[in-house]
């Protein structure tokens, strides 16, 4: 017989559950399940407060087990307690409270369901993981301080500043960290975001809150500023428009007062934003940077083999080396080219060699060459990527910040789509057509030696090619 144990709840608590138990069949899952999803809350003189995570398990409670769990509370109380069930959300309730108590009525399906839901609250997605993502020379300081901020969110970094190419793995790396913090401590409130959705949600809000509808713009600063770890995205979209700019940095500031962990990623270093200002420039600087730089080949050859023994494919060692030495650039292009052989090959009945991998592969890059481009949407790119618009490309402001934009675009719409100098003169307000070809040698001669331009390159026709 356990002590008189009222003073301590959570014994208490504990000792009702292993009577509990006691009394139970070997598969009376449903009741373990059902207070799997129930907590004390409080003991008073008179009562025991219990919470449910939602209305079917109180119901379920207070109808089918309400007898038994009054028994064996008065049993060990050694005196009549009324029993009162209410439905919280375990995330609301005090530290130690959600704790649960045991693991006998947690059963393992329970937790990682638990996991699984509050990972897709935090808009995460379960594919991205430490244990899928393969580290080498390009990302190791990267994966470093993602994994040690995993740890100890809000300890020891903060805030990181992750910066790449496209496809690189920033996306990657920043879900494994809100997924794995969320497996270590599902009670954690992490917010994975990204700079446009940012953007969006703060446009909204202001606009429904003018019109005084539901999502107002204190709604939104609670949403983000609430949280134990911010994970933002591709933070470049959110930089350049000055209100969007504005709130972020106060949110950034609340956060960063509270010690709240944050993790940023970016297509270029802090210093490259040159319309930022200098206090928030600082300000991302002032935790730790780090960038992940394109995959040499054997880190291609790794990646590739990590993907084939997770996808149980058979695919020859010397096929992987052939795409790993074709495919270059970045890794979502290697696994797009990879993906492209083995199901081109596997759907044809073809033997999966390298000259039947050469062929497919031929194919995919000749379609992708085919894919129909405008100067419009050339422009888009541009200015999404330059945080521009598209009015000052086309004015006539001779800024820098506007002046390189409108020579990459000039740059651009003659490579990808040769259209006529006089044309896209037209096309960008009305320029000369000897301005055009200007801009467009400018460009090209600097693409040549300016690593920053060649990638700023890059990024745009990424961004031109992405659906
Ligand atoms: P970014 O956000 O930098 O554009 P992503 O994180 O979206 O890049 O990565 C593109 C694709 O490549 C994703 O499918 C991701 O899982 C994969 N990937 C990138 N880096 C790695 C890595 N080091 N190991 C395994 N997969 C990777
Ligand atoms: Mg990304």
């Amino acid at each position: 017989m356990p002590p008189n144990t009222l003073e301590n709840p959570k014994e208490f608590w504990k000792a009702v559950l292993g009577e509990i138990e006691l009394e139970l069949s070997p598969n009376s899952v449903v009741l373990k399940s059902i207070l799997g999803r129930t907590r004390l809350d409080s003991i008073s003189e008179d009562s025991v407060a219990l919470v449910c995570d939602d209305e079917f398990v109180k119901k379920n409670l207070e109808k089918k087990h309400h007898s038994l769990l009054s028994s064996t509370i008065k049993k060990l109380a050694k005196k009549d307690m009324r029993l009162e069930i209410s439905v919280k959300r375990f995330q609301e309730m005090k530290a130690v409270e959600k704790e649960p108590l045991g693991p006998l009525f947690q059963p393992e399906r329970d937790i990682s369901q638990l996991i699984k839901e509050k990972q897709q609250k935090s808009n995460l997605s379960p594919r991205f993981t430490f244990e899928n993502y393969v580290m080498g020379k390009n990302n190791n300081l990267a994966y470093a301080i993602a994994t040690a901020v995993s740890e100890r969110p809000g300890e020891l970094y903060n805030p990181v500043f992750i910066y790449s190419g496209v496809g690189l793995g920033k996306t990657h790396l920043l879900q494994a960290i809100g997924n794995q913090i969320i497996k270590n401590k599902p009670g954690t409130k992490v917010i994975y975001t990204t700079g446009e959705t940012f953007t969006n949600e703060l446009i909204d809000a202001i606009q429904s809150g003018k019109g005084k509808g539901k999502y107002t713009t204190n709604e939104f600063r609670n949403k983000f500023r609430k949280v134990d770890v911010f994970l933002i995205d591709d933070v470049q979209f959110v930089i350049g428009k000055e209100s969007t700019q504005e709130e972020f940095f106060h949110t950034f500031n609340a956060l960063y007062m509270d010690q709240k962990q944050i993790v940023i990623t970016s297509d270029r270093p802090p210093k490259d934003f040159t319309n930022l200002e200098e206090r928030v420039t600082s300000r991302f600087s002032s935790g730790i940077i780090a960038d992940i730089q394109p995959p040499d080949i054997e880190m291609r050859v790794a990646i590739l083999r990590a993907r084939r023994d997770q996808d149980r494919d058979p695919m020859p060692n010397e096929v992987i080396d052939f795409i790993a030495e074709k495919i270059t650039s970045n890794v979502r292009e290697l696994e797009g080219a990879y993906t492209q052989v083995i199901t081109q090959l596997q759907t044809k009945g073809l033997e999966l060699s390298i000259e039947n991998a050469a062929i497919a592969l031929n194919q995919s890059i000749r379609e992708k060459a085919q894919k129909n481009v405008n100067i419009n949407e050339i422009l888009k790119a541009v200015c999404t990527y330059y945080s521009v618009k598209a009015a000052d490309l086309k004015g006539e402001r001779r800024t820098k910040e506007i002046v390189i934009p409108r020579q990459v675009a000039m740059f651009l719409m003659k490579e990808i789509t040769s259209t006529p100098y006089m044309t896209i003169g037209d096309f960008l307000g009305g320029r000369d057509h000897t301005t055009i070809m200007y801009g467009v040698e400018k460009i090209s001669e600097e693409a040549k030696h300016l690593e920053k331009t060649k990638q700023d390159i890059v990024n745009v026709k990424q961004l031109i090619y992405a659906e």
